[in-house]
């Protein structure tokens, strides 16, 4: 059972034999499903590398 990844930039899961591209930020490696996404990312990774989930990020500081 191989982990699957999550291409960061359209949000796909794809298993990282099937990446076209990978590309290492802030220590981590990502991957992607093509190389339009790979483009994107290298433009703007720091868009792409924070989780679509912790959107709300700011403003959280009333914890
Ligand atoms: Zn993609």
């Amino acid at each position: 059972m191989a982990d699957n990844v999550k291409d960061p930039v359209c949000g796909m899961e794809i298993r990282p034999e099937d990446a076209v591209a990978t590309e290492e930020h802030a220590g981590r490696t990502f991957h992607f499903c093509s190389p339009a996404c790979h483009a994107s990312f290298v433009k703007d990774p720091h868009r792409y590398s924070h989780p679509a989930e912790e959107h709300g990020h700011e403003g959280h500081g009333g914890h």
